[in-house]
């Protein structure tokens, strides 16, 4: 039995992933669910899932939940907080984290499961790219596997050799890396149309339904931006290694090209239930409940190179990747913020890059990657980036 912890079981990969565990009750038990503020969501979870533990960020939220767990008789003990999140991931009575939540805020717990050596199944993109040397490198030391739920990494990860793990080191025989990108919903828009776009068009995403965060992250394609970032951070690739591939049909989700000249590929459904199943069964391979593809159907698998011009976020992560030090954290935290603001109204579509792109014009980056460095560098991002809305708003 493999005792699981869900950190982010409310959000799209949370929901997906317990639908994967619930089919193997067998092989997994639920031990952790935690969320940010859900309380309702969480109930329902932990009614059908019965974890030891329930967590739930916002300590009000966490009152609720604990009260209806109470009265419905269940054995599920509540906690609030970050702390608490992280010490259940470095607890005896958990071998696998799932890490689902978004954003920098899930960097700490990833890291308590690194530091811990547990098995980490990795969803949480920024914590990759915010503290990606310092995840790997603590993973290495502790002896933690780490294995990727991001579609694309999950497929570059199934096409590399069994004994190369995502350990931040090059693969020998590599030459470079194809990253796919379904491009969007906004793959053939101007950037006049795209400057009208609103949240709820940019949160419809063609071939994935995903929580608002990483579908407006996909419209810029400052998504593809940071799992270049990922990828050179899993793979121990440098930028010019990783090539991004516009294919809108997503149904290749990567590949890796060798120096022989042959590319393997990972195909399958758009369904992320695959790479979480692959990541939860690794080495084995388990039952998802996602359909056979059929190629039959599916008839065409177009490829084209992304317009930088269109999408000028996969230039600056781009640029950041080649950077390194703090500047992929100052990428991610004006990314956060910008991405809220847009969301909240506060600021245009096109507004988001160029917010990021003032912020980073300021940053002065002393290729420090320890976490003081990365926090401090996100903190100040976030500040800057909040200063910098209004000014780019009235622009
Ligand atoms: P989502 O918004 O649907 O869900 C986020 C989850 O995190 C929720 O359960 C929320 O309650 C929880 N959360 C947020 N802040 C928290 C905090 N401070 N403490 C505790 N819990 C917190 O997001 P999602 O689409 O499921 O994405 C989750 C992560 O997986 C992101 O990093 C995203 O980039 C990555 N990812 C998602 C997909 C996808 O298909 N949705 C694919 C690849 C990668
Ligand atoms: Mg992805």
């Amino acid at each position: 039995m493999m005792r699981v912890a869900v950190f982010g079981s409310t959000g799209s990969i949370g929901v997906n992933a317990l639908d994967v565990l619930g089919r193997h009750p067998d092989r997994f038990s639920v031990v952790v669910l935690a969320a940010a503020s859900s309380h309702g969501r969480l109930l329902e979870q932990c009614l059908r899932h019965r974890p030891r533990y329930a967590v739930l960020e916002d300590p009000q939220a966490a009152a609720t939940l604990a009260a209806a767990l109470r009265s419905a008789g269940a054995a599920t003990e509540v906690l609030a907080g970050s702390t608490a999140l992280e010490s259940l991931a470095g607890s005896s009575e958990v071998d696998a984290v799932l890490a689902a939540i978004v954003g920098a805020a899930g960097l700490p717990s990833t890291l308590a499961a690194a530091r811990a050596g547990k098995r980490v199944l990795i969803a949480n993109k920024e914590s990759l790219v915010v503290a990606g040397r310092l995840l790997v490198e603590t993973a290495r030391a502790s002896g933690a596997t780490l294995v990727p739920i991001d579609s694309e990494h999950n497929a570059i990860f199934q096409c590399l050799p069994a004994a190369s793990v995502a350990a931040g080191r090059a693969v020998p025989g590599v030459r470079r890396i194809l990253l796919t990108a379904s491009g969007g919903p906004f793959l053939r828009l101007t950037r006049e149309q795209m400057a009208r776009v609103t949240p709820e068009q940019a949160c419809a995403h063609p071939r994935w339904r995903m929580g608002r965060k990483i579908s407006v992250d996909s419209a810029t394609l400052m998504n593809k931006g940071l799992e270049l970032i990922e990828a050179c951070v899993l793979f121990g690739m440098e930028p010019g290694g990783v090539r991004v591939v516009v294919h809108p049909q997503s149904i290749v989700h990567s590949l890796v090209e060798y120096v022989d000249g042959s590319i393997l590929a990972q195909l399958g459904n758009p369904d992320m239930r695959t790479p979480i199943a692959h990541a939860l069964g690794w080495p084995e391979r388990i039952p998802s409940g996602v359909e056979s593809l059929d190629l039959v159907a599916a008839a065409r698998l177009d490829f084209e190179a992304p317009d930088l011009g269109q999408f000028p976020a996969l230039a600056l992560a781009t640029a950041a990747a080649a950077s390194g030090g703090t500047a992929p954290a100052v990428l991610n935290a004006a990314n956060e913020v910008a991405v809220a603001a847009f969301l909240a109204g506060q600021l245009g579509f096109l507004g988001i890059t160029e917010v990021i792109e003032r912020v980073i014009g300021r940053h002065q980056n002393r290729g420090e990657t320890g976490l003081e460095a990365v926090l401090e560098a996100d903190r100040w991002a976030r500040e800057q980036a909040e200063s910098t809305l209004a000014r780019v708003a009235r622009a």
